[in-house]
């Protein structure tokens, strides 16, 4: 069914050419059931089938199709294109995942010795949790066993992420890495059947003090100083990120696993960091105790600085709630008798400190309204976190005299459409529609792109930071993972990171939905590279699906990319007009 907000699909009446966008040739479809496919045939007024199954041509010939997955005995799509009276065939070969079939419940015990977890090399401290799996029938008994003769059971409905997912046979258990610095055993029985297991030692980590520094720098020599750069560190190896570290941060290492490096953060707290982000210190080396010495709040231009003098680079963690940011300093022990602040600070009301831990500081900045921004670096005598002031808005004109960001998504990499519309091409129509919009309505627009030439992605925040800008949109065009029905999920939706940012993301997604009228798929959290800023609101909007026909079909007109244009030109003027307004 056409969709009657969109332009019509005109119609194409070119030679009889199937072809295959995606998935493209050998691609290993990631679904194990049904997946989609879709490209063109050359011709609106043709049929087409694949595998048997027909398909819908679109009027300019294109077409896409959510179908079962080939069988692993021919693994592929058969096209079949007919237009009056001539065939025209494709066929397209891909691989499919290894299919994981359910191990026997009778006859001779069998399990898969090759699946046993851990697999990787690991030096741990004696309190680490160690995930121990392996891959054995539903009835079967497993166990692990000690050296010592102490067992622990495994179990069939532990929680299991990642290529672990979706496997029924899939046993596990967590045993202290203390238990396992020898090599010990799966024991798997079934009736009168057993089969041993063996469960390779677990290291210890080391235990004379090593230190590395964070940024993978030569030592000795001045580490990087740029605010624009950080390491990511998570609370499980790799698992999601909490901590954007600074270059430069030294850290006790006190473990391994696999490519990341376990780091303490002070007082039992640990964290994960990839170990290409941390170069070992020599032997010997001892940091100085970290000690931060009185804050200060001052105001700088459109800002104000909490400033605290240190020795050294702290880890830390900044989080913010409504009206409130807090900052924790790790590894760092308070000597602030006195806070000094500007007691009339229109953004700051109120700064409060503890030390929550033998070493570990907390402040509190109690703010007048949700945070606008704000940056953390490094001054060379003291850590300082920025906090913006929200910029000054004309309601009547609430984008005069701003600086937005603006970026057209890809390339490198991005998507195509069935008839070959490349993503990174069509947002860059609309990002230059969108800075004649906003710079009409007053502002200054930076684009981060304006010719077809890649631009890395980690520059893109760079570019709008260096800017001043007081918003960063980034805009893209849609496609699914492996596995997804493209039929019941397209539309408009918007990603935010930062909480800071959300209101910015709901302004911009009811825009965008007013204008293009497309399915509203709401607002997403995520951790995407152009929403992870934190000195000014950052939001990545996908405003429709490029993969689909009807869809990539309109973005080729003038007006559905100034609808798209004008959907965000829309949310930040709303956006901006309620800040003026508070
Ligand atoms: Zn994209």
């Amino acid at each position: 069914m056409p969709n009657p907000a969109l332009p019509p699909i005109p119609l194409v009446s070119g030679a009889l050419m199937p072809k295959v966008v995606y998935p493209d040739q050998d691609h290993l479809i990631q679904s194990r059931d049904s997946n989609f496919i879709f490209g063109s045939v050359g011709n609106g007024n043709a049929t087409l089938t694949i595998n048997g199954v027909a398909v819908p041509v679109q009027p300019n010939g294109s077409y896409i199709a959510f179908l079962p997955n080939p069988p692993a005995t021919q693994p592929t799509y058969d096209l079949v294109a007919v237009l009056n009276g001539d065939t025209a065939r494709l066929t397209r070969t891909v691989r499919l995942l290894p299919v994981m079939p359910a191990l026997a419940l009778d006859g001779p015990l069998t399990v898969d010795s090759s699946s046993v977890v851990p697999n990787t090399r690991l030096s741990l401290r004696d309190d680490d949790q160690v995930w121990v799996s392996v891959r054995a029938p539903g009835n079967a008994g497993v166990s692990w066993m000690g050296d010592s003769g102490i067992t622990a059971p495994l179990v069939s409905d532990a929680p299991v992420s990642g290529s672990y997912a979706g496997d029924p046979d899939r046993w596990a258990t967590e045993i202290a890495a203390h238990f396992l610095r020898k090599p010990t055993q799966l024991v798997i029985t079934r009736g009168v059947d057993t089969v041993r297991l063996v469960l390779p030692a677990v290291a210890v980590a080391p235990t004379t003090p090593t230190y590395g520094m964070l940024g993978a720098l030569p030592y000795p020599g001045p580490p990087v100083n740029d605010t624009d750069r950080v390491i990511i560190a998570r609370p499980t190896a790799g698992g999601t990120y909490k901590w954007l570290l600074m270059p430069g941060t030294v850290l006790r290492m006190t473990g391994a696993n696999g490519d990341f490096v376990h780091v303490s953060l002070g007082d039992e707290l640990g964290a994960w960091v990839k170990s290409e982000d941390i170069k070992t210190l020599p032997t010997g080396y001892a940091p100085r105790p970290r000690i931060a010495e009185n804050a200060r709040l001052l105001p700088v231009a459109g800002a104000v600085d909490l400033r605290i003098p240190m020795s050294s680079r702290p880890p830390y963690l900044v989080e913010e709630d409504d009206h409130k940011i807090t900052l924790t300093l790790y590894d760092t022990r308070a000597n602030t008798d006195i806070l000094q602040y500007v007691s009339n600070d229109s953004t700051v009301r109120d700064v409060s400190w503890t030390q929550e831990t033998n070493d570990r500081i907390r402040f509190t900045l109690r703010l007048s309204s949700q945070a606008y921004g704000y940056l953390a670096f490094w001054d060379g005598s003291a850590f300082v976190l920025r906090i913006r002031r929200p910029p000054v808005v004309n309601p009547q004109k609430p984008l005069q005299g701003l600086v937005i960001a603006v970026d057209p998504g890809h390339p490198p990499i991005g998507a195509t459409g069935p008839t070959g519309l490349y993503e990174a091409d069509a947002v860059l129509d609309v990002g230059e529609r969108l800075r004649d919009m906003l710079q009409r309505r007053g502002a200054t627009v930076v684009m981060t792109r304006t010719t077809r030439g890649a631009v890395a992605l980690a520059d893109r925040p760079i570019i709008a930071r260096r800017a001043n800008a007081q918003a960063l949109v980034s805009i893209h065009l849609n496609a699914l993972p492996d596995g997804v029905n493209p039929f019941t999920t397209n539309g408009t939706g918007a990603y935010f990171f930062q909480p800071q940012s959300a209101p910015l993301a709901r302004a911009l997604q009811n825009g965008m939905v007013s204008r293009m009228h497309l399915r509203n798929l709401g607002v997403y959290y995520d951790n995407l590279a152009l929403a992870r800023p934190t000195w000014m609101p950052a939001v990545l909007g996908e405003g429709a699906f490029i993969m689909m026909p009807d869809q990539e079909a309109a973005l080729r007109t003038p007006r559905f990319q100034t609808a798209y244009a004008q959907g965000i030109a829309d949310g930040l003027e709303n956006y901006f007009r309620s800040l003026g307004r508070q």
